[in-house]
């Protein structure tokens, strides 16, 4: 299993963290290592002194897919929730800086979060999904797939030029603006139209 992430696929996000907008999807890669076991708190990173939240809509692929149209994409997904891209920001803007990969700041253990997983079929229009996040219950982010720079079925064509898609792959699609810090006894939720799928507690 393989998780696929979208940097910048909100305008206002983008903006936040001073990057120009993109012509084409930019993506990077989490290992299946990334994925936060579901009743383990996130324990922050002993390599970094600020962990941000990114609260993004996570989607599930459902079957094998090579150089996908984008027309026919959406069938390639089957199910949605809302997930965390944990980001040692810190160790990220060094990367930038000094023109490296983002892996250690974005792909360490632990570093993708995701809730349960809803049905798209009941959901209706995946144009119309929108998703918050709560900070010991405060909202600190909210968002629409409406407000996508490029729509979900863009994203799964694109990344099907350059990877496999297989199923059980996961596909993170983009936060938008509110991004920030989290520290010890924290608790994200995370709500996808408006009901709880997520909860993870910081250590
Ligand atoms: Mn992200």
């Amino acid at each position: 299993m393989k998780i696929i992430c979208v940097a910048r696929n909100y305008a206002a996000h983008a903006r936040e963290l001073n990057n120009d907008l993109p012509q084409q999807p930019v993506l990077f890669l989490k290992p299946d290592t990334a994925l936060k076991r579901k009743n383990l708190p996130f324990f922050l990173p002993d390599f970094s002194s600020n962990i941000h939240y990114e609260t993004e809509l996570v989607f599930r692929i459902c079957k094998t897919g090579k150089n996908i149209e984008e027309r026919f994409a959406m069938r390639y997904v089957d199910q949605v929730t809302v997930g965390i891209d944990f980001t040692a920001r810190d160790l990220q803007e060094q990367q930038k800086r000094l023109g490296l990969p983002w892996e250690i700041a974005k792909a360490f253990d632990g570093s993708a979060c995701i809730g349960d997983w809803r049905p798209l079929k009941q959901l209706g229009n995946t144009g119309s999904l929108n998703f918050h996040l709560t900070l010991n219950d405060r909202i600190v982010q909210r968002g629409t797939a409406a407000d996508m720079i490029f729509p979900v079925s863009r994203l799964i064509a694109y990344a099907s030029r350059f990877f496999l898609l297989l199923e059980g792959d996961l596909l993170f699609t983009g936060t938008p603006e509110g991004v920030g810090s989290v520290q010890p006894n924290d608790v994200l939720r995370g709500y996808l139209n408006e009901e709880p799928v997520l909860e993870c507690r910081v250590k």
